[in-house]
């Protein structure tokens, strides 16, 4: 790999927010912003138990996962039509390409919209739209990722893939995500064997609040590709070891971690020890308009917090996201140089 030169502390923001990078553990309708919100409340006549933006930004108070989802599937309830579903990812695709974010897989939740009477179509039609525009307007690649909500049955997430498979095409994968305590992975051992066998790739949340025991259930059961959080694999030696010698990617959240008391303070955050224990680790945003930051955000404040992280660990952390995406391997090469590229002009810079 490419040495990386020393760089100066000060000069590491700059860095990071400059960066090439990949985002893989986006929840699009983590992206809504409470202006969105109220506007797309008003273009569908929606009624929101809140009187305005700021009551609404108030209530991201959250002590835990639980108490975020109960917002969260209320902002979720103002999406009506194709286009709400392209306008809420047009506008994350925008901010992610100001990240320098050069591709992205995005997570969505259908069950939340099929619930409400939503056809699946409209919400992957809407957001393919919009990452299908986004390689056009910002050179930015995005594909789709679609999560089964764990707090439902089994049967609840066979019936949704059904609905999907003629939309199959237009997604690269499939997910698990949503209330992870009491919900272990083996109790969709069933569809994600036929994903399997549909050619998707698989992923899952696992070892965000929940132990390490849905991790491997994740791993061995699912036959999960990447983990999403899996920050409490640090408790488990024999689990840090398998998930290294693997390279298995962790898509670890910093500011979700810290907003849902994961950590109780960023400088507490595990993320360096995953790291320096081979972990293939990357840095994600999670639901950004609920946790208070997009991925630069989550780079800049983990790295501010932790300052034994340096220019060599975020070079490795935005390496990782390139290669832990489910992309082309030309277009990984094409990354991991521009990526080098980068570095290089920062140092030339000096
Ligand atoms: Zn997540």
């Amino acid at each position: 790999m490419f040495k990386v030169p020393p760089i100066p502390a000060e000069r590491l923001p700059g860095l990071l927010r400059a960066m090439p990078k990949a985002e893989l553990h986006i929840h699009i309708e983590g992206s809504l912003e409470p202006e969105m919100i109220f506007a797309l409340a008003q273009r569908n006549g929606v009624p929101l138990p809140y009187a305005s933006v700021e009551e609404l930004r108030r209530a991201y108070a959250f002590t835990d996962l639980q108490s975020f989802l109960d917002i969260y599937y209320a902002g979720a309830s103002v999406l009506l039509h194709e286009q709400d579903f392209y306008d809420m990812a047009r506008a994350y695709l925008a901010r992610a390409a100001m990240d320098n974010v050069a591709h992205a897989e995005i997570f969505f939740d259908p069950q939340t919209h099929t619930a409400r009477g939503v056809h699946i179509e409209t919400v992957i039609n809407g957001l393919h739209r919009a990452c299908a525009d986004a390689r056009s307007s910002h050179g930015l690649s995005a594909s789709l990722i679609l999560c089964f909500l764990r707090h439902l049955s089994e049967e609840d997430a066979l019936a949704t893939l059904e609905q999907a498979l003629p939309l199959l095409d237009r997604i690269v994968g499939v997910g698990l995500d949503s209330s992870e305590r009491g919900h272990p992975p083996e109790k969709f051992a069933r569809v994600f064997e036929r994903c399997r066998a549909l050619g998707l790739h698989v992923v899952a949340h696992a070892g965000e609040e929940g132990p390490p025991a849905y991790i491997w259930s994740a791993l061995d059961v699912l036959q999960a590709e990447r983990i999403d959080h899996g920050v409490q694999a640090v408790h488990d030696p024999a689990l840090m070891r398998r998930l290294a010698d693997e390279r298995i990617p962790l898509t670890v959240c910093p500011l979700s971690n810290l907003k849902l008391c994961v950590f109780p303070r960023l400088a507490d955050h595990n993320l360096l020890q995953l790291l320096e224990a081979g972990l293939a680790v990357t840095v994600n945003s999670d639901d950004p308009a609920y946790f208070g930051g997009y991925v630069n955000d989550n780079f800049t404040q983990l790295f501010a917090a932790v300052p034994a992280l340096t220019a060599r660990h975020a070079y490795q952390l935005a390496w990782n996201s390139f290669e832990a995406s489910f992309a082309a391997e030309a277009d990984k090469r094409a990354w991991h140089h521009r990526l080098k590229e980068c570095f290089e002009q920062f140092t030339e810079n000096d």
